[in-house]
């Protein structure tokens, strides 16, 4: 039999989708809670952390973490609680409002009384060479998380929108010159962002421009970004020594599409301040939920909340009667209409 529910029939107390910050962070209170949570945690689990390099903004590694060790950590902290975890990519999610939750895996299903939906975004790719093999060599998706690493720098950010700016303007307190390459010349992003910009001394701005390129130097490091006018088709290389691609996320909700409420950009919406959906029992967290912060303290701050309301569902969840009562209901009945 390869149907792991037809073999167990376990219910479990809560699943958590996704093994990010927010995903091993719920886990963790959830296993402290004797919930015994089982983690869907991916394939390639650790989430966006696990391509990053050094993680000097989290706190508590007061020398700075590698995104995979910290990942590591956060997964060996919540295991040792009782967290059991299958390291495989979910399929599918049948929501359900108050009652059995289901998640498969291929042709595995899993059962629980709640779930932790904690999928996390993904940063848009440019999709040009030089983008995945210069990631941790100069190229990154972050500028809060790396800005700090190029000190005296060249550096170009790919975008127009507010994450171009808060990047661009974050990023130009360490970098020498930085150039903000857009596609267009009107910018989507707010007018504010866009001055507060424009008033860094050293911060440019090129456009109509696209990215086509990002060229490596002699140490393997980025070096240059070959752009090209979006009409003309002229090209040049733009200095380099870190490049920041910030074009957008794109959050991780296409299984839970239709089941619950999303925003117009795909994220899942939750009842603020806490992390429940519009359905009884669900609970959404991290880097799906949120597009503003999107730093692992705050998803792993969000993912504590999701199993704190998650373990208030489940205590004051209606007892099952027939699990309660046992199965001489009428003598109960009876018993009641007696009294
Ligand atoms: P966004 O608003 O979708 O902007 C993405 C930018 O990247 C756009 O300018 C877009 O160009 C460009 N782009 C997309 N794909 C591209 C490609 N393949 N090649 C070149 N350029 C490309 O995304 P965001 O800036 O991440 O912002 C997302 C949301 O978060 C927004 O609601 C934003 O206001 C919010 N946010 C707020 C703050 C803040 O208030 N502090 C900070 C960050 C984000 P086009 O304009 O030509 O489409």
């Amino acid at each position: 039999m390869t149907d792991k529910q037809t073999d167990t029939e376990r219910v479990e107390n809560v699943i958590i989708v996704g093994g990010g910050p927010a995903g091993y962070t719920a886990a963790l209170y959830a296993a402290r809670a004797e919930l015994e949570p089982l983690v869907i945690e991916g394939f390639q689990w650790g989430g966006q952390l696990q391509n990053t390099t050094d993680v000097e903004n989290y706190p508590g590694y007061q020398e700075g973490v590698m995104g995979p060790e910290m990942m590591n950590e956060f997964r060996a902290q919540a295991e040792r609680f009782g967290t059991r975890f299958v390291t495989d990519d979910v399929t599918e999610i049948a929501l359900n409002d108050g009652g059995i939750q289901t998640v498969k895996v291929g042709k595995d299903t899993y059962q629980a009384k709640a779930v932790i939906l904690s999928m996390g975004a993904e940063p848009k790719r440019l999709g040009i060479p030089g983008e995945i093999e210069l990631g941790g060599r100069g190229v990154s998706t972050c500028g809060v998380c790396d800005g700090a690493f190029f000190k005296g720098e060249d550096v170009v950010v790919i975008g127009g929108g507010d994450s171009a700016m808060e990047d661009s303007i974050f990023v130009s307190k360490f970098a020498k010159d930085l150039t903000i390459v857009h596609r267009r010349d009107e910018f989507r992003a707010s007018k504010i962002m866009q001055e507060r910009a424009r008033r860094k001394e050293n911060i440019n701005f090129l456009t109509p421009y696209v990215p086509v390129e990002f060229i490596a130097g002699d140490d393997g490091k980025i070096a240059k970004v070959r752009v090209q006018h979006a009409e003309t088709g002229e090209e040049k290389e733009l200095d380099a020594g870190g490049a920041f691609v910030a074009i957008g996320h794109r959050p991780r909700s296409e299984l839970v599409e239709g089941q619950v409420v999303l925003d117009e950009n795909g994220y899942v919406v939750t009842e603020e301040p806490s992390t429940k959906t519009k359905l009884d029992g669900v609970f959404a967290v991290g880097d799906l939920v949120d597009h503003t912060y999107r730093q692992a303290v705050t998803a792993a701050g969000s993912g504590c909340k999701g199993a704190l309301d998650a373990e208030w569902y489940l205590r004051d969840m209606p007892p099952d009667p027939e699990e309660h009562w046992g199965t001489n209901t009428g003598a109960i009945i009876e018993a009641v209409e007696a009294s």
